[in-house]
């Protein structure tokens, strides 16, 4: 059951494609039962083809992402960072800092601070070093603080160095596999040719809509979404049971973060109304 007042879900993420890769199933679970979803891409992305660069590249996955949040009715900024080169810099806390206050989320999601992109890790970063501060009316002062800390919760990724990432909250997402295909489908210049370019599968991206949707259920759905539900096959099992979490082939996984509000039984049930 959705609650009476629309929840605030916001994604701080350093490209403008990472929500889509790996949080299309909850945004989409969240607008659909009416809450309000925002993103944050914090850089432009404007180094992520192999063609194109600079100014032009970041025009089109800004257009990308006006797409992308038609699709589902969220909302987004791309703030002019370059792709590539962020820092966790007290000039970037405070913005995330502003960010953070001004959209006053009940659940943030973002990277964690390990992983194997320097934005990631610099987003991670800020975030962690915002969440403490957010609260504190002395820092940013330009903009009122918040009275409690939001939940944060690390959207998955499979590094394992230091740790693994600890699946506190674990849902499939098999039945969403559309949805997420056409959020993710809308970054073109990324699922159908930066990423594959890069990964040197370029060749096997065919042209026409209907063929390329094939193409993201049997490439990208399992890259990212299969091997999260393979990765956590044991966690998907013991909450839905063998028949159920055994048949996952598309899941989401997020750990909740221990710098910002603890999720407690109110709160789990509030922000994950839809779990069992
Ligand atoms: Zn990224």
């Amino acid at each position: 059951m959705a609650s009476s007042t629309p929840l605030r879900l916001l994604l701080i993420v350093a490209h403008p494609d990472d929500a889509e890769a790996r949080s299309g199933g909850l945004m989409t679970i969240y607008r659909r039962a009416g809450h309000v979803v925002k993103w944050i891409s914090v850089t432009n992305g404007d180094a992520g083809h192999h063609e194109i660069s600079g100014p032009e590249l970041a025009g089109i996955r800004r257009g990308e992402s006006v797409n992308a949040a038609a699709v589902i009715g969220a909302d987004f900024e791309i703030w002019d960072h370059h792709d590539g080169q962020l820092e966790p810099t007290l000039e970037r806390r405070w913005e995330v800092i502003r960010a953070i206050r001004s959209f006053q989320p009940d659940l943030v999601l973002t990277h964690r601070t390990c992983d194997y992109h320097p934005d990631h890790r610099a987003v991670a970063q800020l975030v962690q070093d915002a969440s403490f501060s957010v609260t504190v009316p002395a820092i940013v002062p330009d903009t009122p603080a918040l009275s409690k800390d939001p939940v944060v919760a690390y959207m998955a990724d499979l590094f394992t160095r230091p740790a693994r990432l600890r699946p506190d909250i674990c849902f499939p997402v098999d039945d969403l596999r559309d949805t997420i295909i056409e959020l993710f489908s809308c970054h073109a210049s990324q699922a159908f040719e930066w990423l594959p370019f890069n990964r040197g599968n370029l060749d096997t991206v065919p042209a026409g809509e209907e063929a390329r949707k094939t193409w993201m259920l049997e490439h990208f759905m399992p890259r990212l979404y299969g091997n999260v539900a393979n990765a956590y096959r044991d966690e998907l099992i013991s909450r839905y049971g063998e028949e159920i979490g055994s048949g996952v082939n598309f899941a989401e996984v997020y750990e909740i973060s221990e710098y910002a509000a603890p999720l407690d039984l109110e709160k789990r049930r509030k922000l994950f109304w839809f779990l069992p």
